[in-house]
């Protein structure tokens, strides 16, 4: 018998059991083909219709016009965070950040390495708890383009919606809430995501581009790290993550049979609801986040005491249900509940939760 924990990880995270099903039954020989995808050749004609397809149910799903370029990268969000400006802080050389979490930190890092990036608005001084007002952004005009992380994973924060940026092309970090909900991709000049937390297995980033921004990257920058390059060859310039990106095919197909992004925002908002609406039911625990800018994706959590936190995650662990303790940097609890975790996973979570106050509070 198989046995499967309840993985309430940040990432890499839970997968839909009916993908790895469908993985593993075409893992030996795929549609008799006599090979794995692994083992394929990336110019077969097998391997590109995986290809295509994928890059196809993305376009459909998300609903991203021929004006964008679909390309699956390496080198996770992380090397996102300098091909962006190395290839959109062009011509002005500067670019706005908004800092909502270490990731966000992470990003404008780098991107001072390649010019004028600056913070542009900030929520540091409150812990992180919020996503910035409107009216606490400072943008430029100017500015090349304005960065933003979609959900803060680490301390369980969400955008409601993008921060009006005017004519200045709009970058999004949406590695933890990718594909969560619709996106109005006309809205945005890039998108990336590291696909372990919401999209598929780890070793493939989807990057989302507008095609005229192709053209502001310096032909001095090396091949691989052009994004121009990818969109020509359609992410065939080098081999590819084929496997990964395999997956991630397997992962939107499931998500069409789901209905689409406008149900899985829906199921999304009823996980997380069940969750937050435990925590505000009393005192015994304590969410981090400030409610109007909580995250769906991630809900971190506080206990009366660390003592009592330790316990829970053994209380948890006993039960099936792993990988709740928070990111190392923050601490307490952190329920991650991507697509892929069921609401009846949720459920069991949310009884467990009660059963630990009525034993402890
Ligand atoms: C996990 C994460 C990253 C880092 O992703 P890698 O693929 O490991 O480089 C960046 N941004 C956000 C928002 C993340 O959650």
């Amino acid at each position: 018998m198989t046995h499967r924990i309840i993985n309430f990880s940040a990432g890499p995270a839970v997968l839909p059991l009916e993908v790895l099903e469908e993985a593993q039954r075409d893992l030996v020989d795929y549609k008799g083909a006599g090979l794995s995808v692994m083992e394929m050749s990336h110019r077969s004609p097998h391997y590109d219709a995986i290809h295509q397809g994928a890059i196809a149910s993305l376009r459909s799903l998300v609903g991203i016009g021929e004006d964008y370029a679909v390309l699956f990268l390496q080198g996770g969000a992380s090397l996102q965070f300098s091909m962006v400006p190395m290839n959109l802080m062009h011509p002005a050389r500067k670019a706005d950040y908004v800092l909502t979490g270490p990731w966000s930190q992470k990003a404008l890092k780098e991107a001072v390495k390649e010019g004028g990036a600056r913070a542009a608005g900030s929520s540091e001084g409150t812990g992180f708890d919020r996503i910035p007002a409107a009216s606490d952004l400072d943008l430029d005009g100017e500015a090349d383009y304005v960065h933003f992380t979609s959900n803060n994973t680490i301390v369980g924060t969400q955008w409601r919606s993008e921060p009006e940026a005017g004519d200045v092309p709009l970058v999004a970090d949406m590695s933890s809430d990718i594909l969560s909900r619709p996106i109005d991709v006309a809205r945005y000049g890039l998108i990336y995501a590291g696909a372990q937390k919401n999209l598929g297995p780890a070793g493939v980033t989807l990057v989302i581009v507008r095609k005229d921004l192709l053209e502001r990257a310096p032909e001095s920058l090396p091949t691989m790290l052009a994004y121009r390059t990818h969109a020509a060859k359609s992410s065939l310039y080098n081999t590819p993550p084929c496997w990964s990106i395999y997956v991630v095919g397997l992962a939107c197909q499931w998500l069409e049979r789901q209905g689409g992004l406008e149900a899985m925002a829906r199921r999304n908002a009823e996980k997380a609801a069940r969750l937050y609406d435990l925590i505000d039911a009393g005192d015994f625990y304590r969410g981090t986040a400030q409610v109007a800018s909580r995250s769906l994706m991630n809900v971190p959590f506080r206990l009366p005491s660390e003592e009592l936190e330790s316990r829970f995650l053994e209380t948890a662990k006993e039960a099936d249900m792993t990988n709740l303790k928070g990111h190392r940097s923050v601490g307490g609890i952190r329920a991650s509940i991507y697509n892929a975790m069921p609401l009846e996973s949720v459920d069991r979570l949310v009884e467990l939760m009660r059963e630990f106050e009525r034993t402890h509070g």
